[in-house]
């Protein structure tokens, strides 16, 4: 027997006891005639005792070989301590050790194992078995497997059926290139692995399993933005015979569930908000609602005026910065400099000061008068003390800076509170999305979703205008789920994937089966996916999945700690069917 208990458990009513405890040694301290240890495990930290007085010499000499990480096996009696230490469930006590085994030694970790530790990220990742000995990480991954646990415990109780799904396929269009895998026995053809189980969970829709859910791998090989992992994991779900509204209840009652279970807090109804509706008031479909700051378009209160600046933008947006009439010329000089910045890219910022005598100080005063910044300031429901800042130009490109600013300000004040949580539906995506470079329209969800009722027709004439049955879970400005009603009949699927732009060679090719699957009574159905890192994350009020994973990839998609990707040796290759030598540009 390894252990009688765990190094977390012991307390005052153990004394006297004899226990057996095995573990890491955290540290020790060896004061000659006395040498204390704390012996980890993942439950805790127990101190061990050895003194001269009490512990025999050749133990004692033992215990002074002892180091860090060293894993060991005591014997020994639990005594009460005389300077107890508040800070540890077990710090009433300590054991007086009687018998030492070393279990295994340890070289000198290369950085220190505490949760404050000394070692860089790329260094924890190359050692991340280590990193994992840490609290920060190891609690993380119990509280990950806290919340998949509450996941399975939720949708089991609502009949969901789990159902795994192959991971060698073909091409899953969610809009990512696809990582592909050669086939041995199929010489010159290639697998992909799932950018999501789309197409099987409709399959098995079609196959009327009713209620599906996976907690799955998915992998998409794109350029790693911030806190993305080429491989990531979804809660993957799936129903028959709902429409939008069953889909949007159950969800939202399992997310609720979750916030409940997981972080004790109770949300009632989430709110729902149009996507048309979250782009104006946020410039953004994930809108973080922990705070206000919400848009006033200023197209109608600016435009008569002969400043040129707005006269010729699409849009002219502001915001009011609460408390923000404080900042000195050089802290909004630097706050100009800020949307400047090529990750923002704005071309500059008006601003107005809102005065406490009511009165207005803009950086336009020569255009605009004291009733105009008013308006202003009514618009974007600016109080005394605040500042109104205002952007202009293209929509689209506009929304987005200020979506920026608004968040970089919300960071500043304070005001992006982890545990503080809002989400709510945004609903009525649009159904395709047009790609400025190619010129082309693709889907902004994906090629299944079903369009409006009624909006079909749309398709031809105005196809930027057709919403779609999509919906996407947001919480603190983070989408954390989405999905849509599909289509399920293959006149529909056709005509999308036509305006997709699919030959219909190519769409037999690619989704033949899906289009064959649904002439054999496919039913009305639809799902959607949670990122579980992400939210996992989140719940865990932290900003980077990484924290989350056990084995992450860095972010050129590697993983240092195995080495991977590698290159393959001349056999494999062969065997196949692969030659690398690519011709040169
Ligand atoms: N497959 C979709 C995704 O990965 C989710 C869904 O539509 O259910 O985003």
């Amino acid at each position: 027997m390894y252990r009688s208990h765990d190094c977390g458990e012991l307390r005052l009513s153990h004394i006297n006891t004899e226990v057996t405890l095995s573990g890491w040694v955290q540290k020790s301290r060896d004061k000659g005639f006395i040498i204390w240890v704390d012996l980890r495990d993942r439950y805790g930290v127990t101190q061990l005792i050895f003194d001269e007085e009490r512990t025999s010499k050749a133990i004692i000499e033992q215990a002074q070989k002892l180091g860090r990480e060293f894993v060991i096996q005591v014997k020994g009696t639990v005594i009460e301590r005389e300077s107890k230490n508040k800070n540890i469930p077990t710090g009433d006590v300590e054991v007086l050790v009687k018998e030492l085994t070393i279990l295994n030694e340890a070289k000198l970790p290369p950085f220190t194992i505490e949760d404050k530790t000394d070692g860089g990220e790329e260094l924890r990742m190359k050692y991340r078995y280590l990193d994992i000995r840490r609290n920060p990480v190891k609690n993380n991954l119990i509280f990950r497997s806290k919340v998949t646990q509450e996941v399975r415990n939720f949708l089991s109780n609502q009949d969901f059926i789990e159902v795994e799904t192959p991971y060698l396929i073909k091409s899953t269009p969610e809009g990512a290139r696809d990582f592909v895998v050669p086939s041995r026995m199929n010489e010159g053809e290639f697998y992909a692995l799932p950018q999501s189980p789309q197409t099987f969970k409709q399959l098995l829709m079609v196959g009327g399993m009713d209620k599906y859910f996976q907690i799955v791998k998915c992998f998409r090989d794109e350029d790693l933005r911030a806190d993305r992992q080429p491989e990531f994991t979804q809660i993957d779900c799936e129903m028959a015979f709902v429409d939008q509204e069953d889909i949007l209840n159950i969800f939202e009652n399992l997310t609720r569930h979750l916030l409940k279970e997981v972080n004790g807090v109770e949300i009632e109804k989430f709110p729902r908000m149009l996507y048309d509706d979250a782009m104006r008031l946020y410039g953004n479909d994930k809108p973080d609602i922990r705070f206000g700051m919400e848009f006033g378009e200023l197209n109608a209160i600016t435009q008569h005026k002969e400043f040129k600046v707005f006269n010729d933008a699409e849009l002219v947006v502001g915001i009011a910065i609460p408390g923000g009439n404080s900042y000195t010329r050089k802290e909004i000089d630097k706050l100009i400099d800020w949307v400047k910045r090529p990750q923002v890219g704005a071309l500059g910022m008006i601003y107005s000061r809102c005065n406490d005598d009511g009165s207005f100080k803009s950086s336009v005063d020569k255009f605009y008068d004291q009733d105009d910044l008013a308006k202003w300031a009514e618009v974007t429901g600016a109080k005394a003390g605040d500042l109104v800042v205002v952007l202009s130009g293209d929509t689209n490109k506009v929304r987005a800076q200020l979506s920026a600013l608004r968040m970089e300000i919300a960071e500043r004040l304070g005001l992006r509170d982890s545990k503080v949580f809002a989400p709510l539906w945004v609903i009525d995506f649009p159904l395709l999305e047009l790609d400025e470079e190619t010129g082309h329209y693709h889907a902004m969800h994906h090629p299944f979703t079903s369009p409006k009722p009624g909006q079909i027709e749309l398709l031809d004439s105005k196809p930027g205008e057709v919403k779609a049955n999509a919906y996407d879970l947001v919480l603190n400005g983070n989408e954390i789920g989405g999905g849509s009603i599909r289509i399920h009949d293959k006149e529909t699927q056709a005509i999308m994937l036509k305006h997709l732009g699919f030959s219909e060679e190519e769409a037999k090719a690619q989704f033949g089966f899906l289009m064959d699957a649904f002439e054999y009574g496919a039913p009305p159905h639809g799902g959607l996916a949670f990122g579980l890192d992400r939210l996992v994350s989140i719940l865990g009020g932290q900003e980077t999945i990484r924290d989350f994973i056990a084995f992450p990839k860095n972010n050129s998609g590697r993983d240092v700690m195995i080495d991977a990707p590698a290159k393959l040796d001349n056999a494999q290759l062969k065997e196949l069917s692969l030659q690398l030598d690519l011709p040169k540009e």
